[in-house]
């Protein structure tokens, strides 16, 4: 098979950037690592970034006037930029850090929501959504008394887009959050019809990018997103950064969240008034490395160009499935490779999903096996749990290679 992954960029070159990709997870077993949807891995540079940091101008930000504290601004601003650019948002203000996904979900539950949400509202969601794209939802819909609905799937594992323009024109939705991509099935769902039918309802819209952003150029006006939220730790940079993109106007709207230090103009005892966006929303000492971290990964991304790793990533994904077909009884979830991102998720007739993962491990495959976070999913799918490979840039071909066969080896393992 012709390898077109050098016709987009030199991936041992990418490869030699991740210093964990170059070791043996057993004695003489080197290291595949196929669980990135979960998290990625980290290139020198943004290793070095962080320990640059902390040796040379660790400070809190915004508070000192010393040239440690400005330094230590200056850098953490200076991410937030970067990240502007990244998503093609017009402005810095509309750029609020956040610990991750989760986190960003979370804020615009606990402060659009709790403004805008009453009883007999809708929140429209999907059956395939992460964890954090429905508990936050659930947690205020028990106190606010609104109601969440959610679109079903089609046999092919996309979203059911009928049932969508149904359910919004039964009425009632103020809001409609959705997953750019799913973190089971790589389903790519099209973020932009669903804004523009949301809109025309009077309905507003929050993405969930976490498995979008890390792999595909994202532009937040284009999808004409109200709300956008992604993660750091899944596209190059540190656990703890996280990004709540949403349109200025609705975020000089909203009250803030977490109350403290930096997120206000003015403390008297008798009550408090709010500092300007985005610090609004980030109060107490942030995430200051992981922030810089962030900048870094994002100037890596950048580097080597989001549309050519999605093309790399789209070369491994075609493959993958191709390959994971003629494994007998094996089953893969989702639509195929021209609607998905890289994420492969299977189960193998009669192998608990666990046990394929521990026999991956044993020949040196990280891949992850459970409900993902995405309990109401395999529900809805009727399985208790999926085997999940997951790619990313950095990953070869051959390790698609490598991964079948240990398919293969584990099959007979257990048919014996
Ligand atoms: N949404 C999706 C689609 C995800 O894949 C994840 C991470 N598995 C999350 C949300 C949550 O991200 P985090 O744990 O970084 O907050």
């Amino acid at each position: 098979m012709e390898h077109s992954v050098e016709r987009t960029y030199f991936i041992e070159t990418v490869r030699a950037d991740f210093p964990i990709l170059n070791q043996e997870h057993h004695p003489g077993v080197p290291l595949i690592y196929l669980d990135n949807a979960a998290s990625s891995q980290k290139p020198r540079s943004v290793i070095e970034a962080m320990d640059d940091y902390y040796r040379r101008y660790n400070a809190n930000v915004h508070r000192g006037i010393h040239k440690l504290s400005e330094q230590a601004t200056a850098a953490y601003e200076g991410a937030r930029v970067k990240i502007r650019k990244f998503i093609n948002a017009s402005s810095k203000r509309e750029i609020i850090f956040t610990r991750g996904t989760t986190e960003g979900i979370n804020l615009v539950a606990q402060t659009w929501g709790r403004a805008n949400l009453k009883p007999g509202d809708v929140v429209l969601s999907t059956v395939m959504e992460h964890h954090s794209n429905i508990v936050p939802w659930q947690i205020l819909a028990a106190e606010k008394e609104f109601v969440i609905k959610y679109i079903p799937l089609r046999e092919d594992g996309t979203l059911d887009m009928d049932v969508y323009t149904r359910l919004l024109n039964e009425g009632g939705v103020k809001l409609v959050t959705v997953m750019h991509v799913s973190n089971v099935l790589g389903t790519i769902n099209p973020v932009a019809e669903i804004a523009r039918q949301a809109h025309a309802a009077g309905a507003l819209i929050l993405v969930d990018g976490a498995q979008s952003t890390p792999h595909m150029p994202v532009d937040v006006q284009a999808l004409d997103a109200d709300f956008f939220v992604f993660s750091g730790h899944k596209m190059l940079g540190p656990t703890g950064s996280g990004v709540l993109y949403g349109k200025r106007a609705l975020l000089e709207a909203m009250p803030p969240w977490m109350g403290g230090g930096d997120m206000i103009a003015s403390v008297r005892l008798e009550g408090s008034t709010w500092n300007e966006l985005p610090y609004k929303f980030e109060a107490g000492t942030p995430s200051i490395a992981e922030a810089i971290g962030l900048g870094y990964a994002i100037d890596y991304l950048a580097e080597i160009g989001m549309e050519t790793i999605q093309a790399h990533e789209h070369t491994l994904t075609e493959y993958v499935l191709e390959r994971l077909s003629e494994v007998p009884d094996l089953k893969v979830y989702g639509p195929d490779a021209d609607r998905k991102g890289a994420v492969a998720a299977f189960t193998f007739a009669g192998i608990h999903p666990h046990d394929v993962a521990q026999m991956l491990d044993a020949e040196g495959i990280a891949v992850r096996a459970g409900h993902h976070c995405a309990m109401p999913l395999h529900d809805y799918l009727g399985l208790a749990a999926s085997t999940r490979a997951s790619f990313y840039l950095y990953n070869r071909l051959s390790e698609v290679d490598s991964l079948i066969e240990a398919l293969y080896k584990a099959r007979k393992a257990f048919y014996r």
